[in-house]
């Protein structure tokens, strides 16, 4: 994708009059959710519109390291990685903004600031909870892993056109913007899952209860295609630390599980033919980019380690729960990977507006307890989950919250966030013909 010649006044532009009418729907989200308290009292503020850091060196909590291959790793030290049960990190991509758009900056302090109230942060957890910190960000080749050097070298030139406009459009579809911080907070991003994946590998080594990586991270990933950006998504995190792990870590076989309501169709055809990366879609059925389908099962050395599922319109928690015990884990337990990877999103929520499933924050409580004993039956432990999609500020802050709850091996607080009065019955009936399908076609 020739980035330089995409300016608002081409390909996006008639893109961008189509979705103006939509986005209005956000001005109630995005500003009705932010806590102004909690952005004043963060350290974002010096992520500011043009900013470009946001790791810090004031604590003390990593160490830099060598694996031997000459690439420092940036991990927790020893003591603090035993008794560890999360360790995550933060990439809020501040300056990466557009008014009114659902990919927006108030989406990781929203986060955070749930993980604040719920008492999730070392602050009240200590050594359980760890924050990682001094990340690097990602460097040109890890990105070049997935991504064209083209399209790297033309992001990071188109940087002056947006220091010049504030904001140009880098792709028709979404729309996906950028500003002049947006090359240099995707590094960051993509930086923090590859961090997060140094992490939970050492962890695996030292720690007999490993915690889970969560890389609170945008602008998000799965949609972005080896060339180009698409869909909101500038590089593919998830793939790109997945190359990350077998390249430095020689975890060979890798297990990407991704829940977001969308197709992750960036990663789906990044490993489209590789055996070694198995890449299991569930997303609504129809829902945008429309790939996905049951059929798309990789091609090559790599067929059969591609899995879609399309779910059908107002699938929930019981269909999620299904899916996990008769797709997921037998699947997983089939391709014995070395590291599950879980590309995150939480437009499934039924309060997501951006798409038409009924998943509860006890549906994602359920999917984050499951994998983390997934990947504990099957690869040591080892497992980051990378955020995805998720605009409804509420569903999305406490959705992750929770799951911070389970990876710790407490109770479900889903209940006092979750409405039982909104839900509608289930498609049951292709909900069952749907995972028919996909068993029959994956010998399942
Ligand atoms: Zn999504």
């Amino acid at each position: 994708m020739d980035l330089l010649a995409l300016s608002p006044s081409s390909v996006a532009g008639n893109a961008l009059f189509c979705v103006r009418k939509h986005l209005c729907q956000w001005r109630n989200y995005t500003r009705g959710n932010l806590d102004a308290n909690f952005l004043s009292n963060k350290n974002f503020q010096k992520g500011s519109r043009k900013g470009r850091g946001c790791f810090s060196k004031k604590r003390d909590a990593s160490i830099s390291c060598s694996n031997g291959t000459g690439q420092d790793l940036y991990v927790p030290a020893n003591d603090k990685l035993i008794g560890a049960r999360v360790i995550y990190a933060v990439a809020p991509a501040m300056g990466h903004n557009q008014e009114s758009h659902p990919e927006s900056h108030l989406r990781v302090p929203s986060i955070l600031n749930a993980l604040q109230k719920m008492e999730l942060t070392p602050e009240f957890r200590g050594s359980e909870i760890i924050e990682l910190q001094n990340f690097k960000p990602a460097s040109v080749d890890d990105i070049a892993s997935i991504h064209s050097r083209t399209y790297v070298s033309g992001l990071e030139k188109a940087m002056d056109e947006a220091s010049q406009q504030d904001i140009i459009y880098i792709e028709g579809t979404g729309p996906t913007y950028a500003t002049a911080s947006t090359f240099q907070e995707s590094l960051i991003a993509a930086g923090a899952g590859i961090s997060l994946v140094d992490s939970v590998v050492a962890a695996s080594k030292k720690s007999q209860d490993q915690p889970i990586g969560f890389a609170l991270i945008r602008p998000p990933g799965h949609h972005a295609i080896p060339k180009g950006p698409m869909g909101f998504c500038v590089f593919g995190n998830v793939a790109i630390a997945a190359r990350y792990a077998q390249r430095v870590h020689g975890l060979k076989r890798v297990f990407i599980i991704d829940f977001d309501v969308h197709h992750g169709n960036g990663t789906n055809d990044a490993f489209y033919e590789d055996p070694d990366i198995f890449f299991l879609s569930t997303h609504q059925d129809g829902s945008y980019p429309g790939t996905g389908k049951f059929d798309e099962v990789g091609q090559g050395d790599g067929e059969g380690t591609t899995l879609n599922l399309p779910l059908p319109g107002g699938s929930g928690d019981i269909a999620m729960r299904t899916v996990f015990d008769e797709v997921i884990v037998p699947c997983a337990q089939r391709f014995k990977p070395d590291i599950i990877l879980v590309s995150a999103g939480y437009d499934a929520h039924v309060l997501d507006p951006l798409a038409s499933l009924q998943f509860t924050t006890g549906t994602y409580y359920m999917l984050a307890s499951n994998i983390q004993q997934l990947a504990k039956d099957l690869c040591g432990g080892r497992c980051v989950f990378f955020l995805e999609g998720g605009y409804n500020l509420d569903s999305l802050s406490y959705s992750i919250a929770d799951s911070f709850r389970a990876f710790l091996g407490e109770p479900s607080l889903a209940s006092q966030f979750d409405n039982p009065a909104i839900l509608y019955e289930e498609p049951v009936k292709r909900l069952e013909q749907a995972i028919k399908r996909v068993k029959h076609i994956h010998s399942l």
